[in-house]
């Protein structure tokens, strides 16, 4: 797992405020751009006159007086031309938030939410986070035009409503090629004047992720802690559909929904084949889903033929539909077809076991949380 944020040891610290700042090998840069930049140090470059410095140790941050100097470990190596970083001098915090060499980018909105879900990844809590908003729109300025893909993540990005359009008004103008994919439960597109407002964005490649997470609503309801819930999704749906709106519907497979499972599956074929995308979802072990996993988990083993059925139901309605987060090992061969490697590249991870598996760049692998705390007894290696 890529450690993407952490404390990293103060070497000189100038200023105070945390701010934004992209990572450099080359120190011959003009002084202009030397003053938003931080230098990753390598042996025989001069650090003068950067905003920041990253060295291997304290030796280095010689002649670097009046920048940022902090002293990084072999776990950020990672770390190449291009990436965007906040660091806060203050407390020697930094995250990193663009990897120009990845497709797995995605821009944390805010932690807020009007869903508590049973297995949600990224707990909400009740602060005012606007500043992520602020930070987002000032990491997109920064991130190059030629990034191939982006996502936007909550929490519930919409709770910011007019600064969620306008940021992907801002997004389309800055990133005009850029396929992004926004993570949403969908709730606030019930008001069609809301979806009208995400509509005339036009933006040329924007797909929104929304859960359902079973086709009874009460049990929808009782997996996102939150009355009304289903109703308002779905309407959501048919609003986002209403004005061409491109839609994925996300179904996590858990102890909670899959003996709905299949029923699901039709429920979406009968009543929402224009969706653009169907995507059954393994769990991930993290944030609510490690307190609640008893009530959550079974291994994917167990219902891989329940899996099978429930694709089966979308492919024979000729829906586009994809099986992420699982291990080739837990699945039967015949969703194959609609099996992706989805997890993302910093939180991707393989056992022992799969060293020597035949089936391995197949294979999408697990979650790190996975490795760490729980993954099918299952895991075997094809030969
Ligand atoms: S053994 Fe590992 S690499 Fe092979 S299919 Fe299973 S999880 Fe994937």
């Amino acid at each position: 797992m890529l450690k993407l944020q952490g404390q990293l040891p103060i070497v000189h610290a100038s200023t105070r405020a945390p701010y934004l700042v992209m990572v450099t090998k080359n120190a011959q840069l003009p002084t202009h751009l030397k003053q938003v930049r931080a230098l990753l140090m390598l042996p025989g470059l001069d650090p003068t006159g950067f905003k920041t410095v990253l060295a291997k140790g304290k030796e280095q941050s010689v002649g670097s007086l009046g920048s940022d100097v902090f002293e990084v470990s072999d776990d950020y190596e990672y770390l190449d031309e291009g990436d965007i970083l906040r660091v806060d001098p203050a407390s020697g915090s930094m995250r990193c938030l663009y990897r120009r060499n990845s497709l797995h980018n995605t821009i944390l909105l805010t932690e807020r939410c009007n869903h508590c879900c049973l297995m949600c990844s990224q707990p909400p809590k009740q602060a005012d986070d606007s500043w992520l908003m602020d930070e987002a729109m000032e990491l997109i300025g920064l991130i190059p035009p030629e990034t191939e893909a982006l996502g936007f993540s909550g929490g519930e990005p919409t709770l910011y409503g007019d600064r969620f359009i306008e940021l992907l008004q801002y997004t389309k103008t800055r990133l005009s090629t850029t396929a992004i994919d926004v993570l949403s439960n969908g709730r606030a597109f019930r008001d069609l004047a809301f979806a009208k407002q995400y509509a005339a964005v036009q933006h040329p490649d924007l797909l929104i992720g929304i859960p359902i997470y079973c086709d009874d609503p009460v049990r929808h309801d009782y997996v996102v802690q939150s009355r009304g819930a289903f109703d308002d999704t779905i309407q959501g749906i048919l609003n986002l559909k209403a004005v061409e709106q491109r839609v994925e519907i996300r179904i996590v497979i858990h102890r909670q929904t899959i003996d709905r499972l299949v029923h699901t599956c039709e429920f979406l074929a009968r009543n929402l084949l224009f969706v653009d995308h169907v995507a059954l979802m393994g769990l991930e072990i993290t944030g609510f889903t490690r307190p609640n996993l008893d009530l959550l988990w079974i291994d994917p083993y167990d219902y891989k033929d329940v899996l099978s059925e429930a694709m089966a139901v979308l492919n024979a309605y000729g829906m586009a539909a994809s099986v992420y987060n699982h291990q080739l090992c837990t699945v039967n061969p015949d969703v194959r077809g609609n099996y992706r490697k989805s997890i993302s590249d910093w939180k991707n991870e393989y056992l022992d076991e799969c060293a020597a598996c035949t089936e391995r760049d197949e294979c999408g692998g697990l979650f790190s949380s996975s490795k760490l705390y729980k993954h099918s007894a299952h895991i075997k290696a094809f030969s």
